[in-house]
């Protein structure tokens, strides 16, 4: 469903992303793990057109997108929940997710999406009337999920929702996305810094480090890698 070849990606001189080759299945979740200033967060960038890559390619459902608008690239069915949610605080909970419908223009199909949402994420339904700003973290992350779902997307970009959360929450944020996988046949591609959790829900992972990947493979060779442990988990 996507797949990326020989990614370059450049801020001025500093050489961000080296050549990042990778490739997310239908219905796959897959984890893009790294430390700090790996270029998760910069390649996440690219993929959802914010971003203008140096060099290779990417391709979404068979389609180079490494130079389409994001706009055109959230049509094609790829939506970006970007790192520390982004929400916009003075506004609503309904008006940030009513923002999510931006390419859609049928009104009756906005209300049956947004009650979607509000099944899924009962709290945002209690709260819709009051200021994003006024959420806790853990739901201002699924408003940024249930925005970014408002497009319909067919695959989903999540860069760290785990951030700054406690674990019990991030563990919840997590089980959504599960959910979103099985009920809706959703495709992840999921930033974290914390490799447990990202890996405990992904079918796969690379590590991204310096810009390149390290390593990839399934969860379970990833978590039993002596290196991922020492490096990730704090153990050995
Ligand atoms: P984090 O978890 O902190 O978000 P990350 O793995 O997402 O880290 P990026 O934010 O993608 O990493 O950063 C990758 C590299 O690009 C780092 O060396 C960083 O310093 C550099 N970089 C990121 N944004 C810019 C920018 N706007 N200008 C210049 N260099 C940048």
């Amino acid at each position: 469903m996507l797949t990326l070849r020989n990614v370059d990606i450049h801020y001025g001189r500093v050489h961000a992303v080296r050549r990042v080759s990778l490739h997310v299945a239908p219905g796959e979740i897959v984890a893009l793990i790294g430390a700090n200033g790996a270029g998760k967060t910069t390649l996440l960038s690219a993929i959802s057109g914010l971003m203008r890559v140096s060099g290779g390619d990417i391709e979404f459902d068979g389609r180079c997108i490494a130079s389409e608008k994001p706009e055109r690239i959230v049509r094609l069915g790829l939506s970006h929940v970007p790192e520390r949610r982004l929400v916009f605080g003075p506004m609503s909970v309904a008006d940030n997710l009513l923002l999510g419908a931006y390419t859609k223009f049928r009104r009756r199909e906005v209300a049956a999406d947004l009650d979607e949402i509000y099944a899924m994420f009962p709290v945002l339904r209690d709260r819709h009337n009051q200021q994003a700003a006024a959420l806790s973290g853990g739901e201002q992350q699924m408003l940024a999920i249930g925005r970014a779902l408002m497009a319909r997307p067919r695959c989903l970009l999540l860069d760290e929702p785990g951030m700054g959360l406690a674990p019990q929450i991030c563990k919840e944020i997590f089980r959504h996305v599960v959910t979103l996988r099985r009920d809706k046949g959703l495709t992840v591609l999921l930033v974290e810094q914390n490799a447990k959790s990202a890996l405990a829900v992904a079918d796969r992972g690379y590590v991204l480090e310096t810009g390149r990947v390290l390593l990839s493979g399934t969860s379970e060779e990833l978590l039993a890698n002596h290196d991922v442990r020492r490096a990730y988990l704090g153990r050995e």
